[in-house]
């Protein structure tokens, strides 16, 4: 059954995202395949959404001044492969078959540095707000677009709290991983 395919994967760059190249990358280890989706959430200033303060500061442009918040994370070098606004809207910052900076420490099924072998994916969003109905069709759908294109996706999604216990809470409890699921599994079986 053809699908509307609103999202593609070519040469690791996602058709359909807003490209907003992001500095803060390096190479993934070689030989490396992708084969974890890490789910985080940002808002700047926190549990602030809009303003464009998450792509200046993936980009390495925020304005340090403009908030106090800013300044206890002054300096950050970070990124994520993909933002997905509370519109819906997706962001790129950096290109899959690179190694972005999202995880930090961390750990999943016992592998460490995260970063070296997934794909990040923020959420504007914080740990005490719900995510808007628009945020979770276009993680659906990017999701299921990237499980076609890196199948390992496919049996490994995770939390950032999932790999970085007890330093990181995000995307927090309002994140609503069954409905996620429910969506996924219908979008891809439709
Ligand atoms: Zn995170």
């Amino acid at each position: 059954m053809p699908r509307e395919a609103n999202f593609r994967v070519c040469e690791g760059q996602l058709l359909g995202a807003r490209q907003v190249p992001s500095p803060n990358y390096n190479q993934r280890p070689e030989q490396t395949e992708i084969q974890l989706l890490v789910v985080h959430n940002i808002s700047l200033p926190p549990s602030q959404f809009g303003g464009g303060y998450i792509e200046q500061f993936f980009q390495n442009q925020l304005d340090w001044s403009v908030h106090p918040y800013f300044q206890t994370i002054e300096g950050m070098q970070v990124s994520a492969h993909l933002l997905i606004l509370r519109s819906g809207e997706v962001l790129q910052f950096v290109n899959f078959n690179d190694r972005a900076w999202h995880a930090g420490r961390s750990s999943y099924l016992g592998k460490k540095e995260c970063n070296d072998y997934s794909i990040g994916i923020e959420l504007e969003g914080s740990d005490d707000l719900a995510f808007t109905a628009d945020q979770y069709q276009a993680l659906t759908e990017v999701t299921a677009c990237l499980q076609e294109a890196y199948p390992k996706l496919q049996q490994h999604l995770a939390g950032h709290s999932d790999i970085a216990p007890g330093r990181k809470t995000d995307p927090g409890p309002f994140f609503d991983w069954a409905l996620f699921r429910k969506q996924l599994h219908h979008f891809k079986n439709k």
